[in-house]
C-alpha cells in the first residue's frame, strides 16, 4: 500500500479501534473523546469507489482540520515532497506554521519541512532565509547548515558557500576541508580568466591551506607561475601532483609539455616522462614519451619502446597507438591496418573518458565537480586503468609481419 494511505487512515484506524473498544460499554461517547470526523467516511467510500486523488483531498482536509494530528501532518507534507507534489507539501506545511497552537518544537520542524519544500520547488530565495533562520537552532542547526551549502553550491556563490562549509566544520563535520579548497579554486579560476593573478594566487594557497592534497589548487599556482614566465618553477610546482595524487598526471601533462618546450628543454620533458611512465601504469604518460621519442629520435625508436612496453602491460590503448604508428611509417598500402584501426578505434571510443566514483557519470572530459551528482573530486579517468588485452602478444606478432 502507497504509504500516504497508511497516514490518512492511521487516524481513522486508531478511531476505529476506539469505538470497538468502547461501544458496548456505552452507546455514549465518554467525555473528552471525539467523534469520528465524517470526512473520514467519506474519504473512506471515495477510496472504495477507486476515486483516489478525491479521497486524498478529502481526507487531507480532515487532517488540516484536526489540530491533534501535528505528526501526522508533518509525516504526510514529508511524503508529498518524495512523491514529488511539492505544492501540495507546501500548502501543509504553511497551514501548519499558520497555526498558533504549535510548540516551539512543532513549529521549527514544519519550518525545516517547508524550507525544504521551497528548495524542492526551485523557490532558493525563500529556502535561504528559513534555513538561515533555523541555523539558530540547535536541533536544525547541521542539517540547515547543510541545505544552505546546497544552495550555495548550485547558485556557484562561493564566497558564502565557503562561510557555511567553515560552520560545519566548526562542529565537527571534517569532509568539508576539500570542498571549500574546491571553492577557493572555484575562485581562483575565476580570477585566472579575468587576469586577476594575485587573488587567484591568495585563493589558490587558501585551497592548499585548508587541503594539503588539494591537487587542482597545486595545478593553478603552477599556472600562474606559467602565466608570469616561471616555467623552471612552475615544472617544480606540478611535479608534485606526481607524489600528491599521481592520477591527475595526466591532466597536468600538456602543460608540462608547454613550459618544458617554452624553456626550450625538450629533453628534460623525455626525462621526465621516461621517471614518470615508469613509476605509474598511466597510458597517457607512456603515449606522451612515444610522441617525444618520435619527435626526437624517430618512429623506429617509438615503436621499439611501444613494443617493450606492450609486452608488460599489453592493454588495448597500446595496441591502438602501435597501429598508428605503423601507419605513420608506411603511409601507403595500409588497408588491413586502417581497417584494424578503424575497428579499436570505435571499441575504445566506448572505454575512454572519465567516469564518477559516486554516480557513475561518464563524460569526455574531467570536471572537478561532477555534473551528476554534483560531488566534488569524485571523477577519474578511466583510460589509464583500462583493461589488459590478454590476446595482445599475439596480435602484436601479427603487427610485426605487416
Ligand atoms: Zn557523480
Amino acid at each position: 500500500m502507497d504509504p500516504i494511505w497508511l497516514l490518512l487512515l492511521l487516524p481513522l484506524s486508531a478511531a476505529s479501534g476506539w469505538l470497538a473498544a468502547s461501544w458496548p460499554k456505552s452507546r455514549r461517547l465518554p467525555k473528552g473523546k471525539k467523534p469520528l470526523p465524517t470526512a473520514y467516511y467519506q474519504g473512506l467510500n471515495l477510496l472504495l469507489n477507486e476515486q483516489h486523488d478525491k479521497a486524498i483531498e478529502v481526507l487531507v482536509k480532515a487532517l488540516e482540520e484536526d489540530t491533534e494530528t501535528v505528526e501526522v501532518q508533518l509525516a504526510l507534507g514529508n511524503l508529498f515532497r518524495r512523491r514529488g507534489e511539492v505544492a501540495r507539501a507546501t500548502r501543509i506545511h504553511q497551514n501548519l506554521i499558520a497555526r498558533d497552537n504549535l510548540d516551539d518544537s512543532q513549529r521549527t520542524q514544519a519550518l525545516f519541512e517547508l524550507g525544504q519544500d521551497y528548495f524542492k520547488a526551485g523557490l532558493l530565495d525563500r529556502a535561504e532565509d528559513l534555513f538561515r533562520e533555523l541555523t539558530e537552532i540547535s536541533e536544525h542547526s547541521e542539517q540547515a547548515l547543510r541545505h544552505l551549502l546546497q544552495i550555495y553550491d548550485q547558485e556557484k556563490e562561493w564566497e558564502s558557500a565557503i562561510i557555511i562549509a567553515g560552520r560545519l566544520g566548526d562542529i565537527g563535520i571534517d569532509s568539508v576541508a576539500p570542498v571549500i579548497a574546491q571553492y577557493h579554486c572555484e575562485i581562483a579560476e575565476t580570477a585566472i580568466r579575468e587576469g586577476r593573478y594575485d587573488r587567484a594566487l591568495e585563493h589558490a594557497t587558501r585551497a592548499r591551506a585548508v587541503d594539503s592534497g588539494c591537487v587542482r589548487a597545486v595545478i593553478q599556482s603552477g599556472r600562474l607561475a606559467a602565466l608570469h614566465g616561471n616555467h623552471v618553477e612552475a615544472v617544480e610546482i606540478w611535479k608534485q601532483v606526481e607524489s600528491q595524487s599521481a592520477d591527475y598526471l595526466g591532466e597536468v601533462l600538456d602543460l608540462i609539455a608547454t613550459s618544458y618546450r617554452a624553456m626550450g628543454n625538450v629533453d628534460g620533458y623525455r626525462q621526465f616522462l621516461q621517471s614518470a611512465a615508469e613509476h605509474h601504469g598511466d597510458v597517457r604518460l607512456v603515449f606522451a614519451l612515444v610522441d617525444v621519442l618520435d619527435e626526437t629520435e624517430g618512429s623506429t625508436r617509438a615503436e621499439q619502446f611501444l613494443v617493450g612496453w606492450l609486452r608488460k602491460h599489453p592493454t588495448i590503448f597500446g595496441l591502438y597507438r602501435l597501429i598508428e604508428l605503423k601507419i605513420k611509417q608506411k603511409p601507403r598500402n595500409n588497408d588491413d591496418l586502417e581497417l584494424l584501426e578503424g575497428m579499436i578505434g570505435s571499441l575504445l571510443t566506448k572505454e575512454s573518458g572519465y567516469v564518477c566514483r559516486q554516480c557513475g557519470f561518464s563524460a569526455k572530459s574531467h570536471h572537478w565537480q561532477c555534473p551528476g551528482c554534483k560531488s566534488w573530486n569524485s571523477i577519474s579517468s578511466v583510460q589509464h586503468k583500462t583493461k589488459t588485452l590478454p590476446y595482445s602478444v599475439a596480435v602484436l606478432k601479427t603487427l610485426k609481419s605487416l
